[in-house]
C-alpha cells in the first residue's frame, strides 16, 4: 500500500466509524485534504483510490474499523461528545394538576417485550419529568383466554426495574374485584348499566341492527336481583353479562352497550392468585377505568388500539359524574423482521420452539437483558420516537448504533478465536508475555496478561479458521499486540508459521489478527442471536469477568458473559 493510500485508509476509517460503519467518498477526500493540504492539487486524481478504498473499508464491520483505528491511529479517534439532551413534549393540561400520576397497566399472561417499553418508558419518564407518580397495576381480571401466570408478575417487575421504570405504588387488579363490584352496583342503581341474558348470537344480531336487549330498560330492582344471583353463581359461564347502557347508534359497534362483567367458571379455570374465590370477573374497561379514576391517575399513555376503549369508558366515567384523564395515545413500535405479537409468541414458546421467554431470537425485554442491551439503548429510541400517534418501524441496526455508542466506553476487550486452528509458529525462542489493554481508549481500565510458552524454538496459538483466507501460505499477519508471522501453510488442520523479526510498522496493511495461546486459554460457547451456538477459545482473563459483564470480543463483537465454569465461559452475542 502507499502512503497516499494509507493516508486514505485512514480517513476513510475514522470517517466509517463516526458513521456507523459508512464512509463517505466526499467526506473522506475533503478529510484527506483538509490532513494533507500538499494533495490539494491532485484532488481529481485521487478520486478513484477514494473509492475503491471506501468500498473496501464499508466493507468492513464497525468492530474491525473500530479496531484497526486504535491500533494504527489511537489519537485520532474522537470520545463521542456528549448528545444533547432530548426533550419529550409537554403532556397535555399537565398545569391542571397537582401532582400528574402516570401508570403502566400490564397483563402478567406474558412478559413485555420491545413494543410494550414503550408505554412504560414514557410513563415512567413523564412522571418523573414533572415531579408525579408512577404506578404499576397488573390487570389480571381474565382468568380465561389471557390468564395470568405467576412467574410473570415476577419477570415483569424484574424488566420494568431493568428499564430504570422505578415505581411509587402497585397495584394488582385481582386484590380489587370488590371495588369494581361496589361501583357495578351504584351503576345499576342509577340505571346505567344492567344485566343481559342474551345468547350470543342474539345479542349480536340485535346489537349489528342498533337495536336494545329486551330486558335493557326492565325495572332497577330487577337487574339488581339479577346482579345478585350472578355473584351467588345462580349463572353459569356465558349465561349473563352486565352491560354499560351507551348510545346504541354509536358509529362503532363495539362502544354499543359494551361487556362490564362476566361469569367465567373458575372451577374449570381457576385464578392463579385468587384462585376460585370470585365467579364474577370484571372486563378491561371496567377493571382498568374505574382504577384509573380511583387511583387518581391524571394521565393515560397508551397505544391508539386503544382509542374505541375511551369511547367506551366515557360513558361510565360521566354516569358515575368522574372527568375522564387527559389521554396521550401513541403508535405501534414495530421492529423489523421481528414477530412481537404476544400471542403468537405464547403460541410458539408453548409448542416448545423457543427455550424460554429469555430465548435470543425473541424481542422480550427478557432476551434483550439477556444478550446483553443497555436498558437506556431502549429509553433513547423511545425518546426519540416520542409519543406520536404514528406507527413507527425500526430496525435491529437503529438500536444497535444505539446500543453500541452505551457499551463501548465501559466493554472490556478480550481476545476470542471461534472455529479455532492451531498455529505452530516457529523461530520463538523465548517465553513471551504481553499485557494488551482492556479498553485501548482508556488505558486507566488496566491491561489483561497473555503467556506465550517457547518449547524447542517455537511456540503454539490458536487463530480463528474464519481467518483462513488470510492465512495462505506465503502470507504475513500481523497478530495483535504481539508480532508478525508468516504463513508456511495449512497440514493436517495445522498451521505451520514462521516469527517475523522487526517492526510493526514495516507491515501496517497486513491483516491484524486476534489470537489466543495455545495452553493459557479457556473454551468458549458463544449463543447467537439465532439461538445457534459458535465455539471456540478465548484467553484466559476473561474468566475473570463478573457474570452478566459486557466485553467486547475483538472482530468478533460484544456479548454478555452468561456464565463462567472454571472449565468454560458461556457468552450470549449482543452485536457487533
Ligand atoms: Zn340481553
Amino acid at each position: 500500500m502507499s502512503t497516499t493510500d494509507e493516508l486514505i485508509r485512514k480517513a476513510a476509517v475514522l470517517n466509517a466509524i463516526k458513521h456507523d460503519g459508512r464512509a463517505d467518498p466526499g467526506a473522506v477526500l475533503g478529510n484527506l485534504l483538509g490532513d494533507s493540504p500538499e494533495l490539494k492539487p491532485k484532488a481529481k486524481e485521487l478520486m478513484p483510490a477514494v473509492r475503491r478504498i471506501v468500498q473496501e473499508v464499508n466493507s468492513a464491520s464497525l468492530a474491525e474499523l473500530n479496531h484497526e483505528a486504535s491500533e494504527k491511529w489511537p489519537n485520532n479517534l474522537v470520545k463521542e461528545k456528549p448528545e444533547e439532551e432530548r426533550k419529550l413534549p409537554p403532556l397535555p393540561n399537565a398545569e391542571k394538576y397537582q401532582t400528574i400520576v402516570t401508570r403502566v397497566a400490564p397483563n402478567p399472561d406474558f412478559v413485555l417485550h420491545l413494543g410494550n417499553a414503550r408505554a412504560a418508558v414514557l410513563s415512567h419518564d413523564y412522571a418523573r419529568m414533572y415531579d408525579g407518580r408512577f404506578i404499576v397495576r397488573f390487570e389480571d381480571t381474565d382468568p380465561r383466554l389471557k390468564k395470568a401466570q405467576l412467574q410473570y408478575y415476577d419477570i415483569i417487575r424484574e424488566d420494568l426495574k431493568w428499564l430504570g421504570c422505578s415505581w411509587d405504588a402497585e397495584y394488582i387488579q385481582s386484590d380489587r374485584l370488590e371495588i369494581y363490584y361496589g361501583i357495578a352496583e351504584t351503576l345499576l342503581t342509577k340505571a346505567a348499566a344492567y344485566v343481559c341474558l342474551c345468547k350470543p348470537e342474539a345479542w349480536r344480531a340485535l346489537v349489528t341492527a342498533r337495536k336494545a336487549c329486551p330486558d335493557r330498560d326492565m325495572p332497577i330492582v330487577e337487574h339488581l336481583g339479577r346482579w345478585r344471583k350472578m355473584m351467588e353463581g345462580g349463572y353459569g359461564e356465558g349465561e349473563a353479562v352486565f352491560r354499560v347502557k351507551t348510545d346504541l347508534s354509536d358509529p362503532n359497534p363495539a362502544v354499543r352497550d359494551w361487556p362490564g362483567f362476566r361469569v367465567v367458571d373458575v372451577d374449570k379455570t381457576p385464578h392463579p392468585r385468587v384462585g376460585t374465590r370470585y365467579r364474577v370477573w370484571p372486563l378491561y374497561n371496567i377493571a382498568s377505568g374505574i382504577d384509573d379514576h380511583e387511583l387518581g391517575v391524571t394521565h393515560v399513555l397508551r397505544g391508539k388500539e386503544h382509542l374505541t376503549n375511551m369511547a367506551r369508558q366515557r360513558f361510565m366515567y360521566k354516569y358515575l359524574g368522574w372527568s375522564y384523564p387527559d389521554a396521550v395515545h401513541f403508535g405501534r413500535l414495530k421492529v423489523q423482521g421481528m414477530n412481537l405479537s404476544k400471542s403468537n409468541m405464547m403460541k410458539a414458546l408453548e409448542a416448545g420452539q423457543y427455550q424460554g421467554v429469555d430465548d435470543p431470537r425473541l424481542g422480550t425485554l427478557a432476551a434483550m437483558r439477556r444478550r446483553g442491551y443497555n436498558p437506556e439503548s431502549i429509553r433513547q429510541l423511545i425518546w426519540e420516537v416520542g409519543p406520536k400517534p404514528v406507527d413507527v418501524m425500526i430496525s435491529w441496526d437503529n438500536i444497535n448504533a444505539i446500543d453500541r455508542k452505551i457499551i463501548d466506553p465501559t466493554s472490556h476487550r478480550y481476545y476470542f478465536v471461534p472455529n479455532p486452528i492451531t498455529v505452530n509458529v516457529t523461530g520463538v525462542n523465548r517465553d513471551i508475555e504481553v499485557h494488551p489493554p482492556l479498553h485501548p481508549q482508556y488505558p486507566d481500565m488496566g491491561s489483561r496478561t497473555l503467556k506465550l510458552q517457547s518449547l524447542n524454538g517455537a511456540c503454539t496459538l490458536l487463530l480463528s479458521a474464519n481467518d483462513r483466507p488470510m492465512l495462505e501460505k506465503g502470507r504475513t499477519v500481523r497478530l495483535m499486540g504481539l508480532f508478525n508471522i508468516m504463513s508456511l501453510g495449512l497440514e493436517n488442520e495445522e498451521l505451520r508459521a514462521e516469527y517475523l523479526s522487526g517492526v510493526l510498522g514495516e507491515t501496517e496493511n497486513a491483516p491484524i489478527l486476534q489470537w489466543v495461546p495455545g495452553g493459557d486459554n479457556v473454551p468458549v460457547t458463544a449463543v447467537m442471536p439465532d439461538a445457534t451456538k459458535v465455539s471456540g477459545f478465548a484467553e484466559h482473563g476473561l474468566c475473570g469477568e463478573p457474570i452478566g459483564s459486557e466485553v467486547q470480543c475483538v472482530r468478533f463483537g460484544f456479548c454478555r458473559v452468561d456464565d463462567v465454569k472454571p472449565d468454560t465461559v458461556t457468552l450470549y452475542f449482543t452485536h457487533d
